[in-house]
């Protein structure tokens, strides 16, 4: 008899290989298919910080800020090999946010994560540090700390121990259609097989619209929106380990992040695309970039010295709002028949809160599942 699996993934991003090491961890039988390499998409196209998301306590996000600050300090402990913590300085710039509404965001960013071995944030004298870096009239600056991830290696541990545990993971293998039967899912493969499956879980990242409407086929009231944030890579810009969080006129900011050794990773930008297949950086992002660059550091840069770029597409929840407004937490979307053969969308989620996200995944989907341990277990086991 053909093998029934307790849940098919659909995607293996950081939170499919998230999801299927929580879930196999607990007992269940799980099957990831990934279209192309695992963490190849949007999970190895970020900034690469485990983060609170200071900027997000702007738009009153203190419930995302909170599981974000709790969540880097897990992931710095259960993957200390492919993580570390460095300073950013936020140059303060009298035309833009008040240095009130600075020292007010970053006291919230010390303590709504509650106690962390990570340093706090403190004011500093620009004159005296980094002048060499920045122009003479940034004067003050304030320091905080937050977490550099190698965000593809993070998706490949987690899919190694799901591995490792039992999971049956298949790379470069597309679902192209799916079949609700009497009790699950039937699970069409582009390399002819088809899979059986109790529960089905979407986590296609950008292609969620995608993957709703052309290989699953249901209505669903909820969607996401594309929008591409691109990256420069330049030989690096200053040899400090420090990372820079530089604010623009427009309200948004970007980060300097001192990437492999001898590179600077500079992003990002926001741009509403149609599509989250092959994305890549626009002229006008490239000016965006290097331009908010000279406005800060002495050493001015133009597209001769960009090196590399990379883009990816955010999944955001669609909530009609600009850009850089538009929450970056999650959402699920349950859908059953006649509460059978359950269907779980993710919509949104960031590299940080993968692994709260994966739990949270099991408990909304435990009155479906009899078989499985419902004790949280990911927090303190090393990946
Ligand atoms: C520019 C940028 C910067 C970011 N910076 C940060 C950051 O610093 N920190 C942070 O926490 N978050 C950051 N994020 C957010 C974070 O990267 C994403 O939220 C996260 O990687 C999404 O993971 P995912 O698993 O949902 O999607 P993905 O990584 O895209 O995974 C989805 C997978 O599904 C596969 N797939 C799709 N359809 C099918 C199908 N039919 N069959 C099989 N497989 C399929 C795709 O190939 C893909 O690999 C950033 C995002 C962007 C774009």
């Amino acid at each position: 008899m053909k093998q029934v699996f307790d849940i098919f993934i659909i995607g293996g991003g950081i939170n499919g290989a998230g999801i299927a090491r929580d879930a196999v961890g607990r007992g269940l039988k799980v099957f990831l298919a990934e279209k192309g390499k695992v963490g190849s998409a949007t999970s190895s196209w970020s900034s690469k910080l485990i983060h609170g998301g200071l900027r997000y306590l702007e738009n009153y996000e203190f419930k995302l800020v909170r599981e974000s600050l709790k969540e880097r300090e897990v992931i710095t402990n259960i993957a200390p090999s492919i993580t570390r913590p460095i300073p950013f300085i936020i140059p303060h710039s009298k035309k833009l946010r008040s240095k009130l509404l600075i020292r007010l965001g970053l006291f919230l960013y010390d303590n709504l994560g509650g106690k962390t071995k990570i340093p706090k944030s403190s004011k500093i004298n620009l004159t005296k540090k980094y002048s060499n870096i920045l122009h003479s009239h940034f004067s003050v600056g304030f320091q905080y700390y937050d977490v550099q991830v190698d965000d593809k290696k993070l998706v490949e541990m987690n899919i190694n121990d799901a591995k490792k545990m039992g999971a049956s993971i298949l790379e470069n293998t597309k679902v192209i259609n799916v079949n609700r039967a009497e009790e699950g899912w039937d699970i069409n493969l582009d390399n002819g097989e088809i899979i059986k499956s109790k529960i089905l879980i979407n986590a296609a990242g950008p292609w969620i619209n995608e993957t709703v409407n052309n290989v699953i086929k249901i209505n669903t009231n909820k969607s996401i929106r594309l929008v591409r944030g691109s990256h420069i890579i330049t030989n690096k810009l200053y040899d400090e380990e420090v990372a820079f969080t530089l604010q623009n006129d427009d309200n948004r900011i970007v980060f300097v992040i001192p990437y492999k050794e001898q590179f600077s990773l500079i992003g990002t930008t926001e741009v509403d695309v149609n599509t989250p297949d092959n994305p890549s950086i626009s002229d006008d992002e490239k000016i965006y970039l290097i331009n908010t660059i000279n406005n800060y550091f002495v050493k001015q840069i133009s597209q001769q010295d960009i090196i590399d770029t990379y883009s990816g597409i955010r999944p955001l929840i669609e909530d009609f709002k600009e850009a850089s407004k538009v929450t970056r937490d999650y959402v699920f979307d349950l859908n059953l028949d006649n509460n059978r053969s359950p269907l779980l969308n993710i919509y949104g989620g960031k590299l940080t809160t993968y692994r709260k996200l994966s739990e949270k995944v099991m408990e909304e989907l435990s009155p479906y599942l009899s078989n499985t341990k419902t004790k949280n277990w990911t927090a303190s086991k090393q990946l």
